[in-house]
Protein backbone atom coordinates (compact mmCIF):
# COMPACT_ATOMS: atom_id res chain seq x y z
CA UNK A 1 0.00 0.00 0.00
CA UNK A 2 1.43 3.25 -1.03
CA UNK A 3 2.42 5.80 2.08
CA UNK A 4 -0.13 8.86 1.93
CA UNK A 5 2.47 11.80 0.71
CA UNK A 6 1.56 14.75 3.46
CA UNK A 7 5.12 16.53 3.63
CA UNK A 8 6.62 19.01 1.33
CA UNK A 9 2.81 19.64 -0.42
CA UNK A 10 1.76 23.29 -0.13
CA UNK A 11 -1.43 23.93 -0.83
CA UNK A 12 -0.66 26.73 -2.51
CA UNK A 13 0.78 25.26 -5.76
CA UNK A 14 3.81 28.10 -6.67
CA UNK A 15 4.94 29.17 -10.10
CA UNK A 16 8.54 29.09 -10.14
CA UNK A 17 8.19 32.16 -12.33
CA UNK A 18 6.97 33.58 -9.11
CA UNK A 19 9.81 32.88 -7.19
CA UNK A 20 13.40 32.73 -8.97
CA UNK A 21 15.37 35.66 -9.21
CA UNK A 22 17.16 36.19 -12.19
CA UNK A 23 21.13 37.77 -12.08
CA UNK A 24 20.87 41.18 -13.72
CA UNK A 25 22.71 41.67 -16.97
CA UNK A 26 25.24 43.97 -16.93
CA UNK A 27 25.23 46.82 -19.03
CA UNK A 28 26.01 46.25 -22.69
CA UNK A 29 24.93 46.46 -26.23
CA UNK A 30 22.23 44.52 -27.58
CA UNK A 31 20.94 43.62 -30.79
CA UNK A 32 19.08 40.69 -32.55
CA UNK A 33 20.63 37.45 -31.66
CA UNK A 34 24.06 38.65 -29.94
CA UNK A 35 24.71 40.83 -26.99
CA UNK A 36 28.21 42.14 -26.42
CA UNK A 37 29.59 43.80 -22.92
CA UNK A 38 33.17 44.24 -21.16
CA UNK A 39 34.98 41.09 -19.97
CA UNK A 40 34.95 42.30 -16.26
CA UNK A 41 31.20 42.59 -16.47
CA UNK A 42 30.78 39.02 -17.29
CA UNK A 43 33.85 38.42 -14.54
CA UNK A 44 32.18 40.46 -12.18
CA UNK A 45 28.67 39.07 -12.16
CA UNK A 46 29.84 35.53 -11.59
CA UNK A 47 31.58 36.20 -8.90
CA UNK A 48 29.29 38.03 -7.10
CA UNK A 49 26.70 35.67 -7.27
CA UNK A 50 29.14 32.50 -6.20
CA UNK A 51 30.76 33.77 -3.14
CA UNK A 52 32.45 31.28 -0.77
CA UNK A 53 32.47 32.60 2.20
CA UNK A 54 35.09 31.90 5.21
CA UNK A 55 33.00 32.54 8.68
CA UNK A 56 36.20 33.27 11.12
CA UNK A 57 33.45 33.47 13.96
CA UNK A 58 34.85 34.00 17.36
CA UNK A 59 31.92 35.14 19.70
CA UNK A 60 28.49 36.28 19.82
CA UNK A 61 28.29 37.88 16.35
CA UNK A 62 28.87 34.37 14.84
CA UNK A 63 25.83 33.42 16.58
CA UNK A 64 24.02 35.50 14.19
CA UNK A 65 26.20 34.49 11.09
CA UNK A 66 24.62 31.08 12.09
CA UNK A 67 21.01 32.63 12.01
CA UNK A 68 22.06 34.33 8.51
CA UNK A 69 22.64 31.33 7.25
CA UNK A 70 19.08 29.48 8.64
CA UNK A 71 16.62 28.87 6.76
CA UNK A 72 14.34 32.42 7.46
CA UNK A 73 17.12 34.21 6.46
CA UNK A 74 18.46 31.94 4.05
CA UNK A 75 22.05 33.47 2.72
CA UNK A 76 21.88 30.94 -0.03
CA UNK A 77 19.27 33.53 -2.01
CA UNK A 78 22.54 35.10 -2.80
CA UNK A 79 24.70 31.95 -4.46
CA UNK A 80 26.89 31.92 -1.22
CA UNK A 81 25.39 28.78 0.51
CA UNK A 82 28.64 27.46 0.12
CA UNK A 83 30.86 28.10 3.59
CA UNK A 84 34.63 26.74 3.12
CA UNK A 85 36.16 26.25 6.22
CA UNK A 86 39.41 25.77 4.30
CA UNK A 87 40.47 29.61 3.40
CA UNK A 88 42.20 28.34 0.24
CA UNK A 89 39.21 27.70 -1.37
CA UNK A 90 37.08 30.98 -0.35
CA UNK A 91 37.00 34.71 -1.24
CA UNK A 92 35.60 36.15 1.16
CA UNK A 93 36.74 36.70 4.78
CA UNK A 94 33.69 37.21 7.12
CA UNK A 95 34.77 37.91 10.83
CA UNK A 96 32.54 37.99 13.42
CA UNK A 97 33.22 38.79 16.91
CA UNK A 98 36.14 39.98 19.01
CA UNK A 99 39.32 39.47 18.07
CA UNK A 100 42.13 39.40 21.17
CA UNK A 101 45.42 40.70 20.28
CA UNK A 102 47.01 37.53 19.94
CA UNK A 103 44.34 36.79 17.40
CA UNK A 104 45.64 39.25 15.11
CA UNK A 105 48.17 37.24 13.60
CA UNK A 106 46.21 34.15 13.15
CA UNK A 107 43.27 36.44 11.21
CA UNK A 108 46.11 37.87 8.63
CA UNK A 109 47.31 34.43 8.17
CA UNK A 110 44.17 32.63 7.60
CA UNK A 111 43.59 36.14 4.92
CA UNK A 112 47.05 34.81 3.35
CA UNK A 113 45.93 31.58 2.95
CA UNK A 114 42.99 32.84 0.70
CA UNK A 115 44.14 32.95 -2.80
CA UNK A 116 43.30 36.15 -4.95
CA UNK A 117 41.05 37.70 -5.57
CA UNK A 118 39.70 37.87 -1.70
CA UNK A 119 37.68 40.41 -0.06
CA UNK A 120 36.88 40.92 3.59
CA UNK A 121 33.68 41.47 5.75
CA UNK A 122 33.81 43.11 9.52
CA UNK A 123 31.03 41.81 11.16
CA UNK A 124 29.87 43.95 13.73
CA UNK A 125 31.30 46.49 16.48
CA UNK A 126 34.38 44.50 17.74
CA UNK A 127 35.27 43.17 14.20
CA UNK A 128 34.94 46.81 12.95
CA UNK A 129 36.53 48.72 16.00
CA UNK A 130 36.95 46.85 19.25
CA UNK A 131 33.15 47.71 20.19
CA UNK A 132 33.04 47.86 23.87
CA UNK A 133 36.36 45.88 24.42
CA UNK A 134 38.72 49.53 24.58
CA UNK A 135 41.20 47.30 26.58
CA UNK A 136 44.71 46.03 26.31
CA UNK A 137 43.90 42.99 25.16
CA UNK A 138 41.45 43.36 22.36
CA UNK A 139 42.23 44.47 18.70
CA UNK A 140 40.56 47.59 18.43
CA UNK A 141 39.48 46.49 14.85
CA UNK A 142 41.03 43.67 12.31
CA UNK A 143 41.73 46.46 9.82
CA UNK A 144 44.92 46.96 11.80
CA UNK A 145 46.00 43.45 10.42
CA UNK A 146 44.10 43.04 6.82
CA UNK A 147 42.45 45.77 4.68
CA UNK A 148 38.81 45.44 4.91
CA UNK A 149 36.20 46.17 2.24
CA UNK A 150 32.95 46.45 4.07
CA UNK A 151 32.42 47.52 8.01
CA UNK A 152 28.89 45.75 9.33
CA UNK A 153 27.59 48.04 12.86
CA UNK A 154 26.10 46.43 15.21
CA UNK A 155 26.52 44.48 18.58
CA UNK A 156 25.50 42.46 17.12
CA UNK A 157 24.22 43.59 14.06
CA UNK A 158 21.08 41.88 12.96
CA UNK A 159 20.63 39.20 10.37
CA UNK A 160 19.19 41.80 7.97
CA UNK A 161 22.79 44.15 8.64
CA UNK A 162 24.79 41.09 7.74
CA UNK A 163 22.53 40.44 4.49
CA UNK A 164 23.01 43.72 3.94
CA UNK A 165 26.75 44.01 4.34
CA UNK A 166 27.32 41.06 2.09
CA UNK A 167 24.70 42.65 -0.64
CA UNK A 168 27.57 45.88 -0.31
CA UNK A 169 30.24 43.59 -1.21
CA UNK A 170 28.38 41.92 -4.05
CA UNK A 171 28.39 45.54 -5.27
CA UNK A 172 31.90 46.09 -5.30
CA UNK A 173 32.63 42.31 -6.41
CA UNK A 174 30.39 43.21 -9.52
CA UNK A 175 32.18 46.56 -10.27
CA UNK A 176 35.88 45.07 -9.57
CA UNK A 177 37.81 45.36 -12.76
CA UNK A 178 40.01 42.42 -13.30
CA UNK A 179 42.96 44.69 -13.71
CA UNK A 180 42.44 46.08 -9.82
CA UNK A 181 44.67 43.18 -8.42
CA UNK A 182 47.46 44.16 -10.40
CA UNK A 183 47.42 47.39 -10.11
CA UNK A 184 50.45 49.52 -7.98
CA UNK A 185 47.33 50.68 -5.91
CA UNK A 186 46.15 47.52 -4.71
CA UNK A 187 49.98 46.69 -4.69
CA UNK A 188 50.32 49.50 -2.53
CA UNK A 189 47.69 48.75 0.39
CA UNK A 190 48.90 45.15 0.75
CA UNK A 191 52.21 46.69 1.09
CA UNK A 192 51.25 48.71 4.08
CA UNK A 193 49.95 45.81 5.93
CA UNK A 194 53.40 44.14 5.40
CA UNK A 195 51.79 41.60 2.47
CA UNK A 196 54.17 41.44 -0.75
S1 LIG B 1 30.00 43.30 18.49
FE1 LIG B 1 28.74 42.80 20.32
S2 LIG B 1 27.65 40.95 19.72
FE2 LIG B 1 29.39 41.17 18.28
S3 LIG B 1 31.05 39.99 19.17
FE3 LIG B 1 31.25 42.09 19.91
S4 LIG B 1 30.20 42.10 21.89
FE4 LIG B 1 29.52 40.28 20.78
Amino acid sequence: MARPVRFNVHPIKADPKDNITYANMPDGFAGEGFFTTTLSSVVGLARKNSMWPMPFATSCCGIEFMATMASHYDFARFGAERLGFSPRQCDLLMVMGTIAKKMGPIVKQVYLQMAEPRWVMAVGACASSGGIFDTYSVLQGIDQVVPVDVYVPGCPPRPEAILDGFMRIQDLVGQESIRRRNSDQYKGLLQSYGIQ
